[in-house]
Order: C-alpha cells, then sequence, then structure tokens
C-alpha cells in the first residue's frame, strides 16, 4: 500500500505510536484503520469486511455495535457521569456491580476491587498480597511464582509476572521477588513417551522445587490463567491444576486466577476456574467483563485476602492505592448491561456449543502439511504452524512462518493473531456456525497459499 500525503494514514504515521507495532516498518506501511464494527465484523476505511476472529483483543464477547451498551452509557452519563469510590464514597454502579460479580464467582469471594486493565488488576493484586503479608506479620512472605508465557499485563509489575522475553528484554524486568516456573504446554514441553499426566506431574514437581530453591515461607501467592492466552493458548494438560493446587495448599501459598481472557464464557462456562476445578482466593477480571465497550477491570479477593486487608495495624495505615477511574460509573452501568446480554442471551451455553463446532472445524486441519498442533477449549483456540512436523519447527527465523499466514488471512477476510507461529482465534461469543465454517476454510485456503510460496 502506498500513503498518500496528508492523508488519515499519512497523520497516523507522523503522530500516533503504537502498541506491539514495529515503528519503522509502519511508517512504511502505514495502518489499516477500522471503522465500524458489527456483529462478529469489522470494517476498515478501504470498505474491507473482516471476520473479527479475535474479538478485538480477546475481548468484545457480546460482538461490535450492540446499541444496549451504548444506551446503558448513554443513560448512566446523564445520570451521574462521574464519581470516585475513595474516603467511604460509592455509588449505585459499582455497588451493583461488586454484589453481582461476588454472587457470580465460582467459589466464595468476599469482595470486589475496581480497576481499569488486566494490568492495573494483576499490579493491585502483588499490592494487596504484599499489603496483606505485612499486616500479618509476615513481612518475608512476599514473592510471587507466574510461569514462562503468562501473560498478565505490561505495567512494570505485570509485566513481570508476564513470562515472555520480549516484555521483559528491553525493560530490566522482571523486577526482583517474581519467578517463573515450567509452561504447561504439553505438545512443546512434553517428553517422548511422557503421558499427559506424567508431564503434569513434573510441571508440579518443577514447582515445589522452585518453592524449596526460594524458601516456601517466603512465597505469598501463585498465578496463572486457566488457560494461557497470549503466550500461545496453552490449554492445561490433565491433572495440571489438581496437582499444582495440592503443592501451593501445602506451602500456604494464595492462588491467582487471571480470568482475564477465560471469565465470562469463553472456555464454555462462566469461568475459567470452573472448566478446571480451580479454588482462586483472588480472581482478576477484565475484557468481557464490559466486552471493551468501555475500560474496567475488577478484583475478587475472598476472605483470607480481606480479613487481613481489613485488620490493617497501625503502623501500616489504610490500603493506600486507588485510581481517579477505580469502579467509574458508566463503565460499571456498561458491564452490568453486558452481564444482562450474556445471561439474556445465554451467550456460555452457546460458547460451549460453537466452542465445541469451531474446535472439531480448526483440528480437520491437522492434516495440513503446515500444521503442527491445533488447541483450545470453548471459543479459544490456536493453530500451531510447522514447516517440519516430525520436528515441531518452522522457518528459520522464528515467527515468520506465523506473520505470514496471519497476513494472508487478514487479507483473505479473517483477523486472528499470530503468536510465535501459532494463528489465535478467539471470536465474540456470539459467533454463528456460519462464521465459523468460514474461518476455517479460510484458514485452509490461506495455509495451502503459504504452502505455495515456501
Ligand atoms: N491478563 C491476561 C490474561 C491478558 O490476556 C491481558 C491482556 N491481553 C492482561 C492481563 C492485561 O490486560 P490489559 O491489556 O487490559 O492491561
Amino acid at each position: 500500500m502506498t500513503v498518500q500525503p496528508n492523508s488519515i494514514e499519512a497523520r497516523d504515521i507522523a503522530y500516533h505510536l503504537h502498541s506491539y507495532t514495529n515503528a519503522r516498518q509502519h511508517e512504511a506501511t502505514g495502518p489499516i484503520i477500522i471503522d465500524k464494527g458489527e456483529g462478529v465484523f469489522v470494517t476498515d476505511t478501504d470498505g474491507n469486511r473482516y471476520i473479527e476472529a479475535m474479538a478485538g483483543l480477546w475481548s468484545v464477547a457480546v460482538g461490535f455495535g450492540e446499541k444496549r451498551l451504548v444506551d446503558a452509557a448513554s443513560r448512566q452519563m446523564a445520570q451521574l457521569n462521574y464519581y470516585h469510590t475513595f474516603s467511604h464514597k460509592s455509588h449505585g454502579p459499582a455497588i451493583e456491580l461488586a454484589e453481582r460479580l461476588v454472587a457470580m464467582a465460582p467459589v466464595p469471594m468476599s469482595k470486589a476491587y475496581f480497576t481499569n486493565s488486566g494490568s492495573e488488576a494483576n499490579d493491585t493484586m502483588i499490592k494487596l498480597v504484599r499489603y496483606r503479608s505485612n499486616a500479618l506479620g509476615l513481612p518475608q512472605k512476599k514473592k510471587i511464582i507466574s510461569r514462562i508465557r503468562g501473560y498478565h499485563g505490561v505495567t512494570l509489575a505485570s509485566a513481570s509476572l508476564t513470562g515472555l522475553p520480549n516484555n521483559h528484554r528491553a525493560f530490566d524486568l522482571p523486577m526482583e521477588g517474581i519467578f517463573h516456573t515450567t509452561c504447561p504446554h504439553y505438545w512443546r514441553e512434553g517428553r517422548d513417551g511422557e503421558s499427559e499426566e506424567a508431564f503434569a506431574t513434573r510441571c508440579a514437581e518443577d514447582l515445589e522445587a522452585l518453592i524449596q530453591a526460594e524458601g516456601p515461607d517466603t512465597i505469598a501467592a501463585f498465578i496463572g490463567e486457566p488457560v494461557m492466552g497470549a503466550g500461545g493458548v496453552v490449554v492445561p494438560p490433565a491433572t495440571y491444576w489438581e496437582k499444582i493446587q495440592a503443592v501451593l495448599k501445602r506451602h500456604d501459598i494464595l492462588l491467582v486466577a487471571d480470568e482475564v481472557i477465560c471469565g465470562f464464557g469463553r472456555t464454555g462456562q462462566m469461568f475459567g476456574s470452573q472448566t478446571y476445578n480451580i479454588e482462586p482466593d483472588i480472581m482478576t477480571l477484565s475484557k468481557a467483563l464490559s466486552s471493551s465497550y468501555l475500560p474496567i477491570s475488577a478484583l475478587l479477593i475472598n476472605d483470607r485476602v480481606y480479613q487481613p486487608v481489613a485488620d490493617q495495624s497501625s503502623e501500616i495505615g489504610t490500603f493506600g492505592h486507588g485510581y481517579t477511574a477505580s469502579g467509574h460509573p458508566v463503565a460499571a452501568a456498561v458491564a452490568m448491561e453486558n452481564l444482562d446480554i450474556i445471561e439474556e442471551r445465554g451467550l456460555v451455553a452457546r460458547a460451549a456449543e460453537m466452542g465445541e463446532l469451531m474446535q472439531a472445524g480448526l483440528r480437520t486441519l491437522e492434516d495440513h502439511p503446515l500444521v503442527g498442533e491445533v488447541r483450545g477449549v470453548g471459543l479459544i483456540a490456536a493453530v500451531e504452524l510447522v514447516t517440519d512436523k516430525a520436528a515441531k519447527t518452522a522457518l528459520e527465523k522464528p515467527g515468520a512462518l506465523g506473520a505470514h499466514a496471519f497476513a494472508i488471512l487478514q487479507k483473505n477476510g479473517i483477523i486472528s493473531r499470530p503468536i510465535g507461529d501459532a494463528l489465535a482465534y478467539c471470536p465474540p461469543l456470539i459467533i454463528e456456525k456460519a462464521h465459523i465454517d468460514l474461518i476455517v476454510e479460510t484458514t485452509r485456503k490461506s495455509l495451502d497459499e503459504l504452502h505455495a510460496t515456501l
């Protein structure tokens, strides 16, 4: 594409630094400017229509252009456009949403705390955990264990939890006191002849060894996504969560479920924690909470966390934390309406049903010469591309095959996401069978196109 002088594309290049974008390449190619969204489709300013098979950034659960959310925002803006929740102040939307989230939680939770992004929720989690240990008189109990390829955000602390080199390398991260244990990706990490269960046992043993090496009474919490998303859609091997939880219980370590992607139906149940029998002490929620119509995130904490925080000692003072927009009334009102839509339209059951179709459909690609593994659960999946199936390797430059495939698929009208050499799929929960068929067919056609160029 050639960028015309003074066009909107040229202005984007001139003034806008993008996230996760190669800036020099962007100067050359310019942006694709998305202009409109409706249902599972988005349209760019050149009039090309795409199936948004990533629901934006894994988030637009109810689909694009939902008028009810526009109206909910407008009503709340007219009623009370803003108020905060510091120093005993509150407002209806925050109270209603807190009550609803606590009631929806798959395990007994005590309180909801509001933030504005997944990163802020996980950052706040670290602060709550530290505050709690100090309040309990356990100042040494501060370390947090995360996982290689986990994704928990990009603030300094949440990027430290994230277990991806690109989020650490150039930022002098991770911060002190944050450690990463084995990524539970059986296809990639499992050894020859090792069963899924044996691999899960090894993951739990690796966690135990890390805890022993660091000192069990210095570890405050473990964080994990029920299904890893941005690290490549890694579905845990059979028995994984049961074994990990046994280790954490033994050492009195809090369990944090990062439900930012899995929450609100993605895995075919309301929460990923239900799909994998996870009993978290803290859950972090965002994305589908408001279908990203407005930024909002939340933490749910149980009494093990809340009570010591509430019992704050005079030495440590009140919980000195909070954002101007924590529990923003317009965002909270939109989240309430969004949750109404998810419930009224049965979108969780629908995610389970459509999820089965999507998983089965994508698995038909396993016979393709470029497909190494298809993995996923519910409406989240990845197709791992290889050029050598037996060696499980792709092109010499890691990620090059995935990037090519992504570009061809996008040209053919499907927006997925390349993660290394995998293509990720995470469509809106309102997706229909015809769209899924089109995603699968177009992926096969695009992979054929790619194969012909190699
Ligand atoms: N946790 C998970 C599991 C995520 O997928 C993401 C974002 N992709 C985050 C946290 C960070 O959320 P945000 O981008 O809203 O800060």
